[in-house]
Protein backbone atom coordinates (compact mmCIF):
# COMPACT_ATOMS: atom_id res chain seq x y z
CA UNK A 1 0.00 0.00 0.00
CA UNK A 2 1.33 3.47 -1.36
CA UNK A 3 -0.23 6.55 0.83
CA UNK A 4 1.43 10.16 -0.97
CA UNK A 5 -0.14 13.11 -0.62
CA UNK A 6 2.03 15.71 -3.34
CA UNK A 7 2.32 19.55 -2.70
CA UNK A 8 3.04 22.24 -4.40
CA UNK A 9 1.55 25.84 -5.71
CA UNK A 10 -0.09 26.14 -8.52
CA UNK A 11 2.32 25.70 -11.33
CA UNK A 12 4.35 23.38 -10.17
CA UNK A 13 2.91 20.39 -11.81
CA UNK A 14 1.69 18.66 -8.82
CA UNK A 15 -1.42 17.42 -10.60
CA UNK A 16 0.33 15.84 -13.36
CA UNK A 17 3.12 14.53 -10.71
CA UNK A 18 0.38 12.80 -9.30
CA UNK A 19 -1.07 11.14 -11.83
CA UNK A 20 2.25 9.73 -13.70
CA UNK A 21 2.83 8.63 -9.56
CA UNK A 22 -0.35 7.02 -9.51
CA UNK A 23 0.02 5.08 -12.73
CA UNK A 24 2.99 3.82 -12.24
CA UNK A 25 2.23 2.20 -8.82
CA UNK A 26 -1.13 1.27 -9.82
CA UNK A 27 -3.28 3.22 -7.54
CA UNK A 28 -5.41 6.42 -7.83
CA UNK A 29 -5.05 9.84 -7.91
CA UNK A 30 -7.36 12.20 -5.75
CA UNK A 31 -7.69 15.58 -6.43
CA UNK A 32 -9.16 17.68 -3.79
CA UNK A 33 -10.30 20.27 -5.86
CA UNK A 34 -12.30 17.44 -8.49
CA UNK A 35 -13.82 15.85 -5.55
CA UNK A 36 -15.51 19.83 -4.12
CA UNK A 37 -16.56 20.28 -7.85
CA UNK A 38 -18.01 16.99 -7.82
CA UNK A 39 -20.13 17.39 -5.10
CA UNK A 40 -21.42 20.63 -6.33
CA UNK A 41 -21.85 19.87 -9.75
CA UNK A 42 -24.04 16.78 -7.85
CA UNK A 43 -25.86 19.48 -5.92
CA UNK A 44 -25.77 16.97 -3.15
CA UNK A 45 -26.58 18.69 0.63
CA UNK A 46 -23.03 18.97 1.08
CA UNK A 47 -22.26 19.97 -2.34
CA UNK A 48 -24.75 22.99 -1.69
CA UNK A 49 -22.61 23.64 1.39
CA UNK A 50 -19.30 23.87 -0.52
CA UNK A 51 -20.88 26.16 -2.77
CA UNK A 52 -22.16 28.73 -0.35
CA UNK A 53 -18.65 28.47 1.10
CA UNK A 54 -17.02 29.18 -2.66
CA UNK A 55 -19.74 31.78 -3.52
CA UNK A 56 -19.11 33.66 -0.21
CA UNK A 57 -15.02 33.61 -0.78
CA UNK A 58 -14.83 31.53 2.26
CA UNK A 59 -12.41 28.79 2.58
CA UNK A 60 -14.67 25.53 2.65
CA UNK A 61 -14.21 24.65 6.27
CA UNK A 62 -11.69 22.00 7.54
CA UNK A 63 -14.98 19.61 8.94
CA UNK A 64 -16.46 19.74 5.17
CA UNK A 65 -13.06 18.35 3.68
CA UNK A 66 -12.41 16.01 6.38
CA UNK A 67 -16.19 14.42 5.57
CA UNK A 68 -15.02 14.18 2.11
CA UNK A 69 -12.01 12.93 2.24
CA UNK A 70 -12.67 10.09 4.55
CA UNK A 71 -15.59 8.96 2.05
CA UNK A 72 -13.56 9.32 -0.48
CA UNK A 73 -10.76 6.89 1.07
CA UNK A 74 -13.76 4.23 1.73
CA UNK A 75 -13.97 3.83 -1.96
CA UNK A 76 -12.73 0.39 -2.81
CA UNK A 77 -10.32 1.75 -5.44
CA UNK A 78 -8.17 3.22 -2.67
CA UNK A 79 -7.22 0.03 -1.74
CA UNK A 80 -4.03 -0.31 -3.24
CA UNK A 81 -3.17 3.27 -2.32
CA UNK A 82 -3.80 6.70 -3.14
CA UNK A 83 -2.19 10.15 -4.02
CA UNK A 84 -3.42 12.91 -2.38
CA UNK A 85 -3.39 16.54 -4.62
CA UNK A 86 -5.19 19.51 -2.64
CA UNK A 87 -5.34 18.35 0.64
CA UNK A 88 -4.31 18.78 3.77
CA UNK A 89 -5.15 22.57 3.40
CA UNK A 90 -4.44 23.34 7.07
CA UNK A 91 -2.72 22.04 10.06
CA UNK A 92 -6.19 20.55 10.97
CA UNK A 93 -6.68 18.71 8.22
CA UNK A 94 -3.28 17.09 8.24
CA UNK A 95 -3.74 16.31 12.43
CA UNK A 96 -7.37 14.91 11.06
CA UNK A 97 -5.86 12.64 8.39
CA UNK A 98 -2.74 11.37 10.51
CA UNK A 99 -4.93 10.11 13.18
CA UNK A 100 -6.98 8.05 10.46
CA UNK A 101 -4.42 7.21 8.18
CA UNK A 102 -0.86 6.25 7.72
CA UNK A 103 1.55 8.44 5.34
CA UNK A 104 4.49 7.06 3.67
CA UNK A 105 5.97 10.64 2.71
CA UNK A 106 4.64 14.47 1.71
CA UNK A 107 5.92 15.12 -1.78
CA UNK A 108 6.50 19.10 -1.87
CA UNK A 109 7.36 20.16 -5.24
CA UNK A 110 9.48 23.49 -4.93
CA UNK A 111 9.98 25.90 -8.22
CA UNK A 112 11.15 29.55 -7.77
CA UNK A 113 8.17 32.07 -8.19
CA UNK A 114 10.11 33.43 -11.51
CA UNK A 115 9.38 30.08 -12.97
CA UNK A 116 6.13 29.87 -11.80
CA UNK A 117 5.21 32.76 -12.96
CA UNK A 118 6.57 32.11 -16.82
CA UNK A 119 4.84 29.09 -16.29
CA UNK A 120 1.19 30.46 -15.51
CA UNK A 121 2.04 33.78 -17.84
CA UNK A 122 3.15 31.90 -20.77
CA UNK A 123 0.59 29.74 -21.69
CA UNK A 124 -1.12 30.19 -24.69
CA UNK A 125 -3.67 27.35 -26.33
CA UNK A 126 -4.37 26.72 -29.71
CA UNK A 127 -8.20 27.74 -30.67
CA UNK A 128 -8.05 25.25 -33.16
CA UNK A 129 -6.63 22.18 -32.20
CA UNK A 130 -6.14 23.15 -28.26
CA UNK A 131 -2.64 21.97 -28.28
CA UNK A 132 -1.16 24.04 -25.58
CA UNK A 133 2.16 26.33 -25.82
CA UNK A 134 4.30 28.28 -23.36
CA UNK A 135 6.03 31.66 -24.61
CA UNK A 136 8.93 31.36 -22.59
CA UNK A 137 9.28 27.00 -22.38
CA UNK A 138 7.31 25.95 -25.46
CA UNK A 139 7.13 28.96 -28.02
CA UNK A 140 5.66 28.10 -31.21
CA UNK A 141 7.70 28.60 -34.86
CA UNK A 142 5.54 31.81 -35.40
CA UNK A 143 4.66 33.87 -32.92
CA UNK A 144 0.94 33.12 -31.98
CA UNK A 145 0.44 30.70 -35.01
CA UNK A 146 -0.14 27.23 -33.65
CA UNK A 147 2.67 24.57 -35.45
CA UNK A 148 0.48 22.32 -35.96
CA UNK A 149 -2.89 23.31 -37.45
CA UNK A 150 -1.72 27.42 -38.04
CA UNK A 151 -4.79 28.59 -35.43
CA UNK A 152 -4.22 31.46 -33.18
CA UNK A 153 -2.63 30.97 -29.76
CA UNK A 154 -4.59 32.87 -27.12
CA UNK A 155 -3.69 33.14 -23.68
CA UNK A 156 -5.77 31.03 -21.46
CA UNK A 157 -5.89 32.84 -18.59
CA UNK A 158 -6.68 36.53 -16.92
CA UNK A 159 -4.32 36.34 -14.18
CA UNK A 160 -1.95 39.51 -13.66
CA UNK A 161 1.40 38.92 -12.38
CA UNK A 162 0.12 40.71 -8.59
CA UNK A 163 -2.74 38.15 -8.92
CA UNK A 164 -0.04 35.27 -8.95
CA UNK A 165 2.47 36.86 -6.55
CA UNK A 166 -0.84 37.29 -3.90
CA UNK A 167 -2.03 33.85 -4.64
CA UNK A 168 1.40 32.57 -4.27
CA UNK A 169 2.12 34.15 -0.97
CA UNK A 170 -1.53 33.06 0.32
CA UNK A 171 -0.31 29.55 -0.72
CA UNK A 172 2.92 30.14 1.05
CA UNK A 173 1.27 31.20 4.67
CA UNK A 174 -0.85 29.19 4.27
CA UNK A 175 0.42 25.77 3.37
CA UNK A 176 4.04 26.23 5.25
CA UNK A 177 2.33 25.44 8.57
CA UNK A 178 1.05 21.99 7.03
CA UNK A 179 4.60 21.59 5.43
CA UNK A 180 6.55 22.61 8.93
CA UNK A 181 3.95 19.93 10.72
CA UNK A 182 4.72 17.39 8.42
CA UNK A 183 8.30 18.04 8.35
CA UNK A 184 8.30 17.49 12.01
CA UNK A 185 7.07 14.02 11.90
CA UNK A 186 10.04 13.02 9.22
CA UNK A 187 7.22 12.45 6.48
CA UNK A 188 8.31 15.59 3.41
CA UNK A 189 10.39 14.73 0.78
CA UNK A 190 11.41 17.70 -1.11
CA UNK A 191 12.10 17.60 -4.66
CA UNK A 192 13.30 20.42 -6.88
CA UNK A 193 11.02 20.68 -10.00
CA UNK A 194 12.35 23.44 -12.35
CA UNK A 195 13.27 21.18 -14.61
CA UNK A 196 11.14 18.21 -17.17
CA UNK A 197 8.51 16.47 -15.92
CA UNK A 198 9.92 13.21 -17.15
CA UNK A 199 12.97 14.72 -14.82
CA UNK A 200 10.82 15.29 -11.77
CA UNK A 201 8.97 12.58 -12.08
CA UNK A 202 12.05 10.26 -12.23
CA UNK A 203 13.36 12.44 -8.74
CA UNK A 204 9.72 11.61 -7.04
CA UNK A 205 10.64 7.67 -8.16
CA UNK A 206 13.46 7.85 -6.47
CA UNK A 207 12.81 10.05 -3.41
CA UNK A 208 10.36 7.37 -2.73
CA UNK A 209 12.55 4.00 -2.66
CA UNK A 210 10.81 3.20 -6.13
CA UNK A 211 12.99 2.21 -9.28
ZN1 LIG B 1 -3.73 24.18 -33.47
Amino acid sequence: MHHYIIMGPQGSGKGTQARRLAADLGIVAISMGEILRGHMANNSPIGQRIRHHMETGQLVTDEIVDQVITDRLRQPDVAKGFVLDGFPRTPGQAEFFLTHHRLDAAILLEVSEETLRKRILGRRLCDGCGKDFNVYFRPPKVEDVCDLCGGKLSARTDDTPEGIRQRLSDYRSKTQPVVDMLRQKGLVLTIPAESHPDEVHKQVLRSIGVE
